[in-house]
């Protein structure tokens, strides 16, 4: 723990040399520290009956997933002390946004996971620093977030990751290492209602527009809904900014107050500047027309954010993408060291002090299974991350599948593959294939009360809506009849939406009955015919025709073109979701 203390306050170059050149050495020392730590908890101790032996620790310590560790975890939730599974105090609870699970998953977390979250806000600013220069004066438009927080049984906080450490004093505390500063006062961050945050993210950053030089969030789909966001809301913005008063609608005080002052005066002069760009018709280049001096987009854009990259340079003029960490709500992993990289080309460089890391080879053809330490990886080669942290997780299966693609120093460096399972993600919530064909056999039971069968489907995350939401393509066959024109009831489509989005795991349900957080779902309806086109296509691209199987979630853009085209009509769920 002191480790990461002491190479905070260095916060500089050769802390990372160092971090990155004594691989192995840290490592082992962190492996000691967790299992030093945690021998005698009730976890450890039936797998190490109290030693801290670490080639013990290898041989009998199973690799687990979320459900093995479960019973523990609500145990805690429910009261029961930390050392169950940690040897530090339990201080609150992450909520991860889930994958095939029915419920979010939830992790114990301690200070020692604030401390990395803060290490790596550090070090990934210095790194940027390093690469583009004239930052220090400039400051940093950032779309951060705080989303309610949760008491478990035993009443501790659960929360995302993020909104721990905003509302933590490892964030009001910041260190200067941080680099640079936000336009947003952190009552806009802290503030609990999505939209008011939103609004006044943006209102705050086109008043101090020519300070601007970096714009982000935390994915790039966040920065796009933000980006919608102020399509619809640039008017009363201007207004604002006209006459110096705050809309009514920001009710939250310390927010109201906060960003009343940095509104101050009446400026008409902005207000039209703001207006005559938004005003034009097309959007392209949005973000360096409204604030001019960005030098670069901080937001991840690696994994499934990949498919919004296109939409994003657009609304960029192509600025720099800085994808700058990969981190999750078990542990940290890795910085980004070539910041400017193309977005396809980027590799995270994995830091040894954040947690213990193993390796699980992927692609073993002869199905042995190889569990690898980080300095053992090998270039090329594909494998899935364990995670033993200092919160209780011990070889935990992160279920992210990446890549080896070379080494800064000693130090790894992992391009990311894949989600093990994720097929569609509009928000926070992860839904998988299983959930989406589950959800789907549901509603044909509706369906089946009219004449119709469903010949095929495929699905799409739209988020060029705001809120983003679900689009599934359903292809219907009449049973009696070969014009489905006259069959198509509105009443019974609508109910198969509403039974769709019913049949999804919770935490899409949680996100959906959240106003502006997920939008209805929506069903269009295509000619028949439309999923031969689709394969026809796919094959031309070199899909085998013998095992083509149409897929459940398309991102291809010309595929989905020629569903497009052949969409005649469509259905929207038209009723709340019970969370
Ligand atoms: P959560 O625990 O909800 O924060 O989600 C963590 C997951 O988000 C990781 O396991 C990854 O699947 C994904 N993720 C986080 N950072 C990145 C990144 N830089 N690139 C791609 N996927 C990421």
């Amino acid at each position: 723990m002191s480790l990461c203390s002491d190479l905070i306050k260095g916060s500089d170059e050769k802390t990372l040399e160092d971090l990155t050149s004594n691989v192995k050495q840290i490592q082992d020392n962190v492996l000691e520290e967790i299992l030093t730590l945690n021998a005698n908890t009730e976890y450890l101790e039936r797998f190490l009956h109290g030693s801290s032996d670490k080639e013990l620790f290898k041989k009998n310590v199973p690799v687990v997933t979320y459900e093995d560790v479960k019973p523990f975890i609500d145990r805690l939730a429910n009261g029961e002390s930390s050392d169950i599974i940690s040897g530090n105090p339990i201080t609150g609870f992450l909520l991860s946004s889930g994958t095939s699970g029915v419920k979010r998953k939830m992790f114990p977390r301690t200070n020692k996971y604030l401390e990395n979250l803060k290490f790596i806000y550090c070090y990934r600013s210095l790194v940027i620093s390093k690469h583009i220069d004239g930052l220090e004066h400039g400051k940093g438009m950032v779309f951060n977030f705080c989303t309610p927080e949760n008491t478990t049984p035993s009443g501790l906080p659960s929360a995302a990751a993020t909104t721990s450490f905003f509302k933590s004093d490892y964030f009001k505390n910041r260190p200067s290492c941080w680099h640079w500063s936000f336009t947003s006062p952190d009552e806009v961050i802290l503030c609990p209602d999505t939209n008011q945050t939103l609004y006044c993210h943006l209102l705050c950053g086109i008043v101090q527009r020519n300070e601007v030089v970096k714009v982000g969030a935390a994915f790039v789909s966040i920065l796009l809904r933000a980006i919608i966001f102020l399509e619809n809301f640039w008017k009363e913005i201007c207004t604002n900014i006209r006459y110096g008063h705050l809309s009514e609608w920001i009710t939250d005080t310390s927010c109201r107050e906060s960003v009343s002052k940095i509104l101050g005066e009446p400026n008409p002069e902005l207000a039209d500047l703001i207006e005559n760009e938004c005003n034009k018709k097309s959007w392209e280049g949005i973000i360096p027309r409204l604030w001019p001096k960005t030098k670069f987009i901080e937001s991840i854009a690696t994994g499934q954010m990949a498919q919004h990259i296109p939409t994003l340079e657009f609304y960029s003029n192509k600025l720099p993408l800085i994808s700058s960490s990969y981190v999750s709500s078990e542990t940290m992993f890795g910085i980004n060291m070539s910041p400017l990289c193309k977005p396809k080309d980027v590799s995270y460089t994995f830091m040894p002090n954040f947690s213990y890391f193993e390796f699980l080879l992927v692609d073993a053809g002869d199905h042995k299974v190889e569990i690898v330490d980080l300095v053992d990886v090998k270039l090329g080669c594909y494998y899935e991350p364990l995670v033993t942290n200092h919160s209780g997780l011990h070889r935990y299966k992160m279920g992210d599948i990446l890549q080896v693609t070379g080494f800064y120093n000693n130090a790894p460096q992992f391009r990311f593959v894949r989600r093990g399972n994720l097929t569609l993600s509009v928000n926070m919530e992860v839904t998988t294939d299983a959930d989406l064909l589950n959800a789907v056999t549901h509603a044909k039971v509706v369906l089946e009360s009219s004449d119709l069968m469903l010949m095929d489907f495929t699905s799409y995350a739209d988020i060029s809506t705001s809120p983003g939401h679900y689009v599934l393509y359903w292809e219907l066959k009449a049973k009696y009849n070969n014009d489905i024109a006259d069959q198509l009831d509105n009443k019974v489509l609508v109910e198969c939406c509403y039974v769709v989005e019913e049949s999804l795991n919770s935490f899409y349900r949680d996100y959906r009955s959240r106003e502006g957080s997920i939008g209805a779902l929506e069903i269009r309806v295509v000619q028949q015919g439309s999923f031969d086109a689709v394969m026809e296509f796919f094959i031309s691209q070199g899909a085998s025709s013998t095992q083509y199987k149409t897929p459940i979630c398309i991102k291809s853009s010309e595929a989905l073109g020629i569903l497009e085209k052949r969409v005649h009509a469509r259905f929207f769920t038209d009723k709340s979701l019970s969370s």
